[in-house]
Formats: structure tokens, C-alpha cells, sequence
């Protein structure tokens, strides 16, 4: 690949490009025709020493800085971001395989978007004042330190952002480590915050599999973690994160529901389920993909929906006119396609798709399969991919309960026209983002993150602030001090 915004090294450390060859080599394969189009290597020990003791050591100086000037440098990335969105898509595009149309309106526009809000909320993250009499407490937000980002690689720009923006603004530094499929974009948000004036060390990334984030959570000298990955893997971070007693975030995976009524307007639910399934190829974490619809309209809804689906272009995900992409790899291909053939053996209804695409890369038909039961592994387990599983349902207390008969806690929709439905049957979802008539917006001022298996904390909003920062209390006493002797 030669294209203007490659990243020149495979780690960006203390506000500067660092290779280290001697590193495992990682290829970047580029999901649209197979070809390697960049070459990094996994961060050695001395590597992830350096991330560290930069960050470590940069920190506190960052820590005094006034909100306001911390605010303003993040707001100057996302200008810069923004200006620079279209190389940016492009990269994205050639680090993950999503359709340029995609990543144009959804990456580094979402990461500009983190940037701005953030850098907007820094100068007004502040303690409160107690009153007790005539003594007081206050309070002060503080940093927690040196935080860790681990990434997964669907979203590789906004995953750096969502994670970076908000750590950035309560007065942490962090290093991130970006899943090694996608390794490429996080560099360039590591580039544009120090060319925005984020001083040396704040912000680094290094390079690696499970072993070098395994390195990163275990340190003694990180104070938190922020995953975004799969439930077993959170489930390994969160242990050994724990017995290190580090704060952490858990953005992890869902299967999650998308209930359609029968007075459902049947285009909007259409789209809101082709929106839930198939954007990104499906390769969203909180995808609606057991799409339970009414079966009085489910016939009419699956016409609907095959037809619309059956339009998908899908090509060259660099022109803008295709709006389908491939695979992220091979292996999560082949792990899909091994989720469509259980599907079929255990006797649901193939509507469309169904199979590979006959063209170069690692494409699979968008795929729905109807008369999908609750104990079909395709109604189970999360499949990370374009394959949606319709159920039918005849109640709404029994639909409720389906919905919520998971591990997983991610994500809820609901279409309906009845207002007090609409709301009841949300207040009744064990989820943790939920959508009425519309499925997967994720603003940065709405807070998203899961309950159950599905994680712990949100990110984005205010609520993400108290996921970077922690509170201290001081009591303020004006009188004499009494004592028992
Ligand atoms: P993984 O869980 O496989 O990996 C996530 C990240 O963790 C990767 O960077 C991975 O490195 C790293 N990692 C793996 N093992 C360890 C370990 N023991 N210690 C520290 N780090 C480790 O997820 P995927 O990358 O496959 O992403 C897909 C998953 O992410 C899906 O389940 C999806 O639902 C979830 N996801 C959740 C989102 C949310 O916000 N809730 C959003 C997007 C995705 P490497 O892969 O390089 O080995």
C-alpha cells in the first residue's frame, strides 16, 4: 500500500514513530483481495518498557495542566481529523475491509466526534462542596494514572478515540494496544494527537497479540484497563486485571434482540434490522441479530427483507458506490461460514445469501435465516458476522423473556407504534443501549456498554468520566477537634 497517511513505524512511543524489527512480524492483509499491504511487529519487552515509563512519566506534568488546555489540544485533533477524513477512511478501509461509504460518515468522523466532546467537557470536570454545619467536605476529581487501551478490530480509529479521548481529558495517559489484525489506524490517532500538542508520552501505541496486552494489564504501575473484545477474552482481562485491584472497562460482545410488533411501520423495521446486521458486514458488537417479529407480519417482513438484502453491492469496498465489504480475515470468514452451515443443518430457513461470494477476498452473502428456534446455536452464540436469525413470537411477555433469556446484555430494540409498549417492553430489556424505532445509533453523548456477560461501565457521555477518574473526599473541619481522651 502507498498511501499518504501510512503510518511509518510499527509503535508510536513518546510522541514519535519507534520500530524494533527483532519484534514477531505481523502482517496486515488486506481483507478485499488477501494481498499484505503493511508489515508490523509485536512490541518486545523493551518495547512495552518504553510505552509504559513514557507514559508513566508524563502524566503527571499532564495531570496539572488546567482542563481547559488539556480540552483544547483534543479539540485541535478532531480539527485535524476531520480535515484529513477522507486519507484517514481510506486507511480504515485498508486496515478492516469496510466499504469506503462506511468509513467516510463512521470512523474518524466518530473518533473526531469523541475528540471534540471530550476536549468540550475537560474544563468542567470539577468536585462538589458539602456542607455539614459549619465544617465542609469537597471533593476532587483526579486521575487514576496510567491507563490501557486493548482494542478489537472492527472499529480500529474509534476504538482509539472512544478509549483515548476521555482518559486524555480526565488527565490520564494511556497505551493502547490495537487488536493485531487492524494495527494500523491507531498509529495515525497517536500522530494527530502529539501534532495537535499533546505533550511526549500520553499516548502510545504499541503492537501485539494477546501476550503484549496480557503485559500491559498485569503491570504494577498500570491503574486501568479498557478492553473492547470478546467475552472470554474480558473475562481473562477482568481477572488479571483484578488481581492487581485496576479499575477496568469492559466493552464486550452481545447477541442481542431487535423485537418488531405487529403495528410496526415494516420499512423502518426492515431497515433497522438490515442497519442491525449487516452494516460493517455484521462485524458490530451490538448487532440486533435475533430479530424477533410478530408472526402475524412475518411473512410480509421477510419479503421485505430479502428483497432489500438481495440489493447489497457488494466489490471493491474503495468505490464509494459499494456498500458491502468482506470479512475482517479469512479465519473470521470461515468462522462464519461454519455458523451459516449449523444453521442450515439444524433446519432453519435459508431466505438469502447463505455462502462465500464467488470474487477475490473474503466475502460472504449478507445472509437471513427464518423459523430460527431460541436453541439453535445460530440463536445463541455471537457470530460476529452478516447473518441475521428471524424468530417468531405471538406475545409480548413472552417475547420479553426470550430477548432476555442470554448471557449477553449488550444491546435492545423495539419497533412499534404504541408509545407505552415501546417504553415498557425497553424498561423490561436486560440491555445496556437500547433503541425504539431505530437500531445502532451510538452518539458519543449517549453512554454505551453493556450489562450480564456483555461488560462493565460505559463509554461515551459524562458517564464515561467516572470511568476515568475517581473521586477524592475531603473533610474540612472548622471547630475544635473532640477526642474521647
Ligand atoms: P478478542 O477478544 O479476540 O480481542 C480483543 C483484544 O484483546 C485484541 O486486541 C486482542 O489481541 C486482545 N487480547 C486477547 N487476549 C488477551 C489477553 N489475554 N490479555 C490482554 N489482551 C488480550 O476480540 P476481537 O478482536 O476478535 O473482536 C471481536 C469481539 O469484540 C467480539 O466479541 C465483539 O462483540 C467485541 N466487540 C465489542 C464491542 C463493544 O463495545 N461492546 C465493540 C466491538 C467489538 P489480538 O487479537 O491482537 O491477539
Amino acid at each position: 500500500m502507498t498511501h499518504p497517511a501510512q503510518p511509518t513505524a510499527s509503535h508510536f512511543i513518546n510522541g514519535a514513530y519507534v520500530e524494533d524489527t527483532s519484534g514477531t512480524e505481523i502482517p496486515v492483509i488486506y481483507a478485499a483481495t488477501g494481498e499484505r499491504i503493511a508489515t508490523v511487529h509485536a512490541a518486545t519487552p523493551d518495547i512495552v518498557e518504553q510505552a509504559l515509563s513514557s507514559a508513566k512519566a508524563a502524566q503527571k506534568e499532564w495531570a496539572k495542566m488546567t482542563g481547559t488546555e488539556r480540552g483544547r489540544i483534543l479539540r485541535r485533533a478532531a480539527d485535524i481529523i476531520r480535515d484529513r477524513n477522507h486519507e484517514l477512511s481510506v486507511l480504515e478501509t485498508y486496515d478492516t475491509g469496510k466499504p469506503l461509504q462506511e468509513t467516510l460518515v463512521a470512523d474518524a468522523t466518530s473518533g473526531a466526534d469523541a475528540l471534540e466532546y471530550f476536549g468540550g467537557l475537560a474544563g468542567s470536570l470539577t468536585g462538589e462542596h458539602i456542607p455539614m454545619g459549619e465544617d465542609w467536605v469537597y471533593t476532587v476529581r483526579e486521575p487514576l494514572g496510567l491507563c490501557v487501551g486493548i482494542g478489537a478490530w472492527n472499529y480500529p480509529t474509534q476504538i482509539a478515540c472512544w478509549k483515548g479521548a476521555p482518559a486524555l481529558a480526565c488527565g490520564n495517559a494511556m497505551v493502547f494496544k490495537p487488536s493485531e489484525t487492524t494495527p494500523l489506524c491507531a498509529l495515525k490517532v497517536a500522530e494527530i494527537l502529539h501534532e495537535a500538542g499533546l505533550p511526549a508520552g500520553l499516548y502510545n501505541v504499541i503492537q501485539g497479540m494477546g501476550e503484549v496486552g496480557g503485559a500491559l494489564v498485569t503491570d504494577p504501575r498500570v491503574d486501568k484497563v479498557s478492553l473492547t473484545g470478546s467475552v472470554p477474552t474480558g473475562k481473562k482481562v477482568y481477572a488479571a486485571a483484578a488481581s492487581g485491584m485496576k479499575h477496568v472497562t469492559m466493552e464486550l460482545g452481545g447477541k442481542s434482540p431487535l423485537i418488531i410488533f405487529d403495528d410496526a411501520d415494516i420499512d423502518n423495521a426492515v431497515g433497522g434490522a438490515i442497519n442491525g446486521n449487516f452494516y460493517s458486514s455484521g462485524q458490530v458488537c451490538s448487532n440486533g441479530t435475533r430479530v424477533f417479529v410478530h408472526k402475524n407480519i412475518k411473512e410480509e417482513f421477510l419479503k421485505s427483507l430479502a428483497e432489500r438484502t438481495n440489493n447489497a453491492i457488494l466489490g471493491n469496498p474503495l468505490d464509494e458506490e459499494t456498500n458491502f465489504g468482506p470479512m475482517v480475515t479469512e479465519n473470521q470468514m470461515n468462522i462464519v461460514l461454519g455458523y451459516i452451515e449449523k444453521g442450515k443443518a439444524e433446519g432453519a430457513r435459508l431466505i438469502c445469501g447463505g455462502e462465500r461470494a464467488d470474487m477475490d477476498g473474503y466475502y460472504i452473502k449478507p445472509t437471513v435465516f427464518a423459523d430460527v428456534t431460541d436453541d439453535m446455536v445460530i440463536a445463541q452464540e455471537e457470530i460476529f458476522g452478516p447473518v441475521m436469525a428471524v424468530l417468531d413470537f405471538e406475545t409480548e411477555e413472552e417475547v420479553i423473556a426470550r430477548a432476555n433469556a442470554t448471557e449477553f446484555g449488550l444491546s435492545a430494540g423495539v419497533f412499534t407504534n404504541d408509545l407505552s409498549r415501546a417504553h415498557r417492553v425497553i424498561g423490561q430489556m436486560e440491555a445496556g443501549s437500547c433503541f425504539i424505532n431505530s437500531y445502532n445509533d451510538a452518539p458519543v453523548e449517549a453512554p454505551f456498554g453493556g450489562v450480564k456477560a456483555s461488560g462493565v461501565g460505559r463509554e461515551n457521555s459524562k458517564e464515561a468520566i467516572n470511568h476515568f477518574s475517581q473521586v477524592k473526599s475531603v473533610y474540612v473541619r472548622m471547630g475544635d477537634v473532640e477526642a474521647a481522651f
